[in-house]
């Protein structure tokens, strides 16, 4: 195996058992030599991963992506793009490498760790992002407004990484991405870990309030187990979570609005971004029927007044994993209270991310 493998591995997994960093299973991490990268493969786990779990890839095939011409039209362009990549897998060939491949790519360094931590985020969905963003970090962390992932997002990228290594000399080792995460770059995994803990101390020093308590209890009674058998969703299980972060926000329909929508991608892809909020049990039912008759599909999330979260999935994963990623979400929400308020995703960035047949792929093997 390749030394730099074993370091790749090892701080895949450090970041991938921390639940500050990795939140469902997303991120994703690379190593690069002269002409080879290894990225995670798409439905790996960071936190278990071995070599098995990356897929490598030609540099040579992949620095054609950044400076080929693609079509206009954006499926045809995502189309197009994804091709490419998979033309430069040279193995395994059946494994698919994360959509985020071209950005890791273009960073010149040989380690990257991309991550969503909950801390990072709750100041990448804030109001004022990039300004915030300057006062804590300075000009040398590179911050990227919103932009929809896919190639799109990654020409962005290039061309700021581009401006910034004319400017400064040398390629950012801390590239912030607005609404979505953090990519952090370097030559060891030492210097990556060190630049998270201080990524971390910095943002930790502005908190002013602690979180809730927010590790969610099943209350699950008789009454929420009978709406099963007619929720608008086949097999359907339905579980009531409480915490008193949870309690935090589903007091009034006021007090929910700020939640009833998406900050990231990633929320996007494993909880929809639209809540139903009810009264009582007895509207959960009708109130699903209803949203399902609106959105073609029936809402993964309702919140119940003063009680919690009904969660209802098709299998016990999903509904830990809806359970993780709005919880993640509700901490974005209060934590960026000490950041000028939240800034959800707009009704576009959010129906581009629904249409988007790369991440229904991730869904379908996050589900498995
Ligand atoms: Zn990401």
């Amino acid at each position: 195996m390749e030394k730099g493998m074993e370091q790749l591995i090892a701080v895949s997994q450090l970041f991938g058992k921390n639940p500050l960093y990795v939140i469902a299973g997303g991120g994703n991490t690379s190593y690069k030599t002269e002409d080879k990268l290894w990225i995670k493969a798409s439905g790996s786990a960071l936190a278990t991963i071995d070599e098995d779990g990356f897929v490598c890839l030609s540099r040579e095939g992949l620095a054609k992506i950044s400076t080929k011409s693609y079509p206009e039209d954006s499926s045809a362009r995502e189309e197009a793009v994804k091709n490419d990549l998979n033309a430069s897998i040279l193995y395994p060939k059946e494994k698919r490498p994360s959509v985020e491949t071209s950005l890791h790519e273009i960073i010149d360094y040989a380690y990257v760790v991309h991550t969503h931590p909950t801390l990072v985020n709750a100041l990448m969905c804030a109001v004022d992002a990039q300004g915030k963003c300057e006062e804590i970090f300075g000009t040398d962390a590179l911050f990227v407004e919103y932009t929809d992932p896919g190639y799109v997002l990654f020409k962005k990228v290039y061309d700021l990484i581009e401006a910034y290594k004319a400017e400064k000399g040398a390629c950012p080792k801390v590239i912030f991405l607005e609404n979505h995460g953090v990519f952090v770059a370097a030559d060891t995994t030492d210097e990556i870990e060190a630049v998270y803990a201080d990524i971390n101390e910095k943002l930790g020093a502005l908190v002013k309030e602690e979180l809730p308590q927010f590790e969610a209890e099943d209350i699950t009674d008789e009454n929420v187990q009978k709406l099963a058998a007619d929720f608008p969703l086949d097999g359907a299980i339905v579980k009531l979570f409480s915490s008193d972060l949870i309690s935090h926000y589903v007091v009034t329909p006021q007090s929910f609005y700020t939640v009833d929508t998406a900050f990231t991608p990633d929320g996007i892809v494993y909880c929809k971004a639209k809540y139903p909020y009810v009264n009582s049990i007895n509207e959960v039912l009708p109130a699903a029927d209803a949203f399902n008759a609106q959105h073609g599909f029936p809402p993964k999330a309702i919140a119940l007044k003063g009680k919690g979260l009904v969660v209802a999935e098709d299998n016990d994963k999903s509904v830990n994993t809806v359970l993780e990623v709005y919880t993640d979400m509700l901490k974005i929400a209060f934590y960026a209270e000490n950041f000028g308020g939240s800034k959800p995703m707009t009704e576009e960035q959010i129906a581009f991310i629904d249409n988007w047949e790369v991440e229904n792929y991730r869904r379908k093997i996050a589900k498995s």
